[in-house]
């Protein structure tokens, strides 16, 4: 009996003193209406992509997203990536900005005279962050051999300044044999051109574009990325009627679960490389 229990301690001491697998961690953070997703890699790059919107009340930035990263130990973010200039994705921006040193501010290019979006690259000049635009064909090579790779918008942009979704920037993240593709609020143009573009789609993880819009996870795009899990990053009983009946169906469909961060909270996913986690909290709006 005895020595069962030695055996126990043992298993238990060898047990917290192995190291935890390298792993990288994708979390949708539960932003309302918007989007905010938080990529921290093996050895600790961190960075933010989007930022949720901004309301009277406050911004995403402030209430949810610092909150986050500070929580785990975050006092550094890599890069900061915003999608597109819309408010839901950006109104966050300047207070992570203001509050956590950005080494890298990655943007579409699009124009925008929205105010919001003028203060977000106004703070990063003066808080140093470098401005980067990306477009298609370029990768973010981070270390451990995560790799993120730009498949839109094209260099020249689809779209005009009235309709700037489908120039939002979208990352297909490699870890060893996992694929995460992460869309902004990319609709069926931008992936009709990534289709023409013959880049990899393939994902594990699919976020949706424009948070389940049936504009957008088009069953051509759906075929060609067939992914494993999607998530759907929106907030309860809004306007929009997001994520829109028609989508789920097609996910449905091919039997692909969906996790909805308006029901589902914070989402996370681990992936060690080969194998994928999903972790969910439920959501305290
Ligand atoms: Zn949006």
């Amino acid at each position: 009996m005895n020595s069962l229990l030695a055996l126990c301690a043992l298993l238990v001491w060898w047990l917290a003193l192995r190291p935890a697998p390298p792993r990288l961690t994708v979390t949708f953070l539960d932003v309302g209406q918007g989007d905010a997703i938080v990529v921290q890699t093996p050895s600790g790059q961190v960075m933010a992509i989007d930022a949720g919107r901004s309301t009277p009340e406050g911004d995403e930035g402030r209430r949810t997203v610092v909150p986050f990263l500070r929580a785990q130990g975050i006092n550094r973010l890599h890069g900061l990536l915003l999608t597109h200039p819309d408010d839901d994705h950006t109104g966050g921006a300047a207070s992570i900005l203001e509050q956590i040193p950005v080494d890298r501010l990655f943007i579409n290019g699009a124009p925008s005279d929205a105010p919001g979006y003028r203060r977000v690259l106004e703070t990063a000049r003066r808080r140093g962050a470098q401005i980067v635009t990306l477009a298609r064909g370029q990768r973010l090579v981070f270390r451990d051999g995560v790799r993120a790779e730009v498949l839109n918008p094209p260099s020249d942009l689809l779209s005009d300044p009235s309709s700037d979704n489908e120039d939002s920037l979208a990352l297909r993240i490699v870890y060893g044999e996992t694929e995460f593709l992460l869309t902004g609020d990319a609709g069926s143009e931008a992936e009709e051109a990534m289709l023409r573009s013959g880049a990899d789609l393939r994902a594990d993880v699919l976020k949706l574009g424009h948070h389940g819009s049936r504009t957008a996870t088009s069953e051509r795009f759906l075929e060609a990325v067939r992914p494993q899990a999607a998530i759907v990053s929106v907030g309860p009983r809004n306007v929009y009627g997001h994520p829109h009946a028609e989508t789920m169906r097609r996910l449905k469909t091919r039997g692909i679960p969906v996790f909805r961060t308006d029901r589902d909270g914070a989402v996370t996913v681990h992936s060690d490389g080969r194998i994928l986690r999903i972790v969910v909290m439920a959501s305290g709006r």
